[in-house]
């Protein structure tokens, strides 16, 4: 009974809107950069674009971040929409082709499912209660969308089943069809997780 108890409470702390990223009442917004850093198209250009060319000055002191890693850094001209953090994480470009592989299978997968580790560690170590993600890699990088929103919420929901922080989780989606896309995602998991709990 705890462990249904518990993962209820879990499902709780994630949410799913549709909107722009720069606009969430988040603590920390987490940004889909490049290895360089430095700003790009998508969402990581519009994040630069809110955060101001302070956001651009800092990074060049940081000397880039690798795939499947993440870096914290101030939200400069966003800290007047009260987002304290931004954490630029990089995902991977989609290079396995095979959509239908099992999950977890491909290199890519565990790249993309590093990232959402990556940032939810830091957002933990900063002690950032609300963090929004985009849909990390799904765009320029062409990862398959269902296929990353089910890595997503598999790993954030594992994430928040084993500590406080954060305590929610926000899944911004730019379109409402990715919306759906997550939305679907949650629930198919939720009624996995109700038949495993009948048996
Ligand atoms: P990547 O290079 O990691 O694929 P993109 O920025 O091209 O990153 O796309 C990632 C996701 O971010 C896509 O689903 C795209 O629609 C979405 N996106 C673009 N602009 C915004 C924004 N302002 N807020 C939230 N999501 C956005």
């Amino acid at each position: 009974m705890m462990s249904n108890a518990l993962s209820q409470d879990v499902v709780e702390r994630i949410a799913v809107v549709q909107g722009d990223i720069t606009q969430q009442q988040v603590d920390a917004i987490v940004n889909a950069a490049n290895e360089s850093l430095l700003g790009g198209g998508g969402v990581d250009g519009a994040i630069h674009r809110a955060a101001g060319p302070q956001l651009k000055q800092h990074n060049r002191t940081l000397g880039g971040c690798k795939t499947g890693l993440a870096r914290s850094t101030p939200a400069f001209d966003l800290e007047k929409r009260g987002i304290r953090r931004i954490i630029h994480t990089v995902g991977p470009v989609w290079s396995d082709g095979d959509e239908d592989a099992p999950l977890g299978s491909c290199r890519d997968d565990v790249l993309l499912a590093s990232c959402y580790h990556q940032c939810l560690e830091l957002s933990e170590a900063e002690g950032l209660a609300t963090v929004a993600f985009p849909a990390i890699s799904t765009g320029v990088y062409g990862f398959p969308k269902h296929r990353a929103a089910k890595i997503a919420i598999s790993h954030v929901l594992g994430w928040l089943a084993g500590h406080q922080l954060p305590q929610k989780v926000i899944f911004c989606c730019f379109s409402q069809e990715d919306a759906d896309i997550y939305r679907q995602a949650i629930d198919t998991r939720q009624k996995w997780m109700s038949s495993r709990r009948q048996r």
